[in-house]
């Protein structure tokens, strides 16, 4: 398999002299060609600088960004085989869909005819095609959005860069949008390297994903790898939200140790290896969550609603599988 993008030790900081914000702290990342690749974690953990210094929007303060093998640090965006689908689509109003489609062809100097058949193709790939004379105002925000990764498409980049495209549409529209990102993706065979803080995107879209906090690499790997064997307190509560207990009440002195909510048994008051009090209980449809409190220790379960719910105040005895349990890095 060859390497699409690799990163090696890239920081880049920002701000005055004296007292610079390290946006990306030393990332270390090789992304394979041909997948769907997500950087996940919260706001402001340096995932869209990573996607500039990718694409050439910004030059890192040290390290080195390969893409197929070729050192690029140092060279412009135009020089690089990339392209970026934003979020706020940053279409040309004035501009009919079909026009917008075939601009960066236009600016290559692609001859009327091929730019014409070209954008008809991408419009097809986003089923856009009776929409091509309209105007951007004319059209919803999931059309708009898919305009935008037609014309990122058009000019045939080998690496397609989105930063949370998605962002502005409403859950319906995004949940359909990303099946239809992810099948023009594979349709195409392109690499690309999608932005977002959604953890549940990006364990359904991506092939293989990096968890970002404070500007560094938390953990990567396959979305089953991340939520089966999270590594660090940080992405097993991030990626799925997790149970962190205490080794000591488990009799595993020193080891701390994560347990997901739908891990934990609900059982009648008396019976498991844990007594806790109903805190909480919010129903969620097919499922609900507790909150109880184990003496001191806070475990959220995630139960199925139609085996009945407890009421707030009472007791309920807690159960797990041992092989359940994950030690986390110190
Ligand atoms: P994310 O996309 O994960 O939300 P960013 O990469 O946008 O994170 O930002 C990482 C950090 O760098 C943040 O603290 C942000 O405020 C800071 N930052 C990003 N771009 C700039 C900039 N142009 N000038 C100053 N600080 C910036
Ligand atoms: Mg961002």
């Amino acid at each position: 398999m060859n390497t699409a993008v690799s990163l090696e030790r890239l920081v880049c900081t920002f701000g005055p002299v004296g007292q610079p914000v390290r946006a990306v702290d030393g990332v270390d990342l090789d992304i394979p060609e041909g997948e769907f690749y997500s950087l996940l974690g919260p706001s402001g953990s340096g995932k869209t600088t990573v996607l500039r210094l990718i694409g050439g929007f910004e030059s890192p303060d040290s390290g080195t960004v390969r893409l197929f093998g070729q050192d690029v640090t140092a060279q412009p965006p135009y020089k690089r085989d990339v392209n970026t689908v934003f979020q706020d689509y940053a279409l040309f109003p004035h501009l009919s869909v079909q026009d917008n489609v075939a601009y960066p062809l236009t600016v290559r100097g692609v001859p009327g005819a091929e730019r014409r058949r070209r954008a008809g193709e991408m419009l097809d790939l986003v089923r856009l095609t009776a929409y091509g004379n309209r105007r951007p105002a004319q059209l919803s925000g999931g059309q708009r959005q898919r305009v935008a990764l037609a014309r990122a498409l058009a000019a045939r980049p080998r690496l397609l860069l989105l930063d949370e495209p998605l962002g502005a549409l409403d859950l319906k529209l995004r949940e359909q949008m990303q099946q239809e990102l992810r099948s023009i993706q594979r349709q195409l065979g392109l690499t690309f390297i999608y932005v977002t803080h959604d953890q549940g995107e990006a364990l359904s879209m991506s092939d293989r994903l990096a968890v970002f906090s404070a500007g560094r690499i938390e953990q990567q790997g396959t979305p089953h790898e991340l939520y089966e064997y999270p590594r660090t307190a940080f992405v097993a509560d991030f990626v799925g939200g997790a149970n962190l207990l205490p080794g000591e009440r488990l009799g595993r002195p020193g080891e701390r140790l994560a347990l997901r909510p739908e891990r934990v048994e609900v059982l009648p008051a008396g019976q498991g290896t844990w007594q806790a009090t109903v805190r909480g209980v919010q129903y969620l449809g097919a499922q609900t969550r507790l909150e109880l409190d184990a003496g001191g220790v806070t475990v959220l379960a995630l139960i199925p609603s139609a085996g009945g719910l407890p009421a707030l105040g009472e007791v309920r005895g807690l159960r797990w599988e041992t092989s359940a349990l994950r030690v986390l890095e110190r």
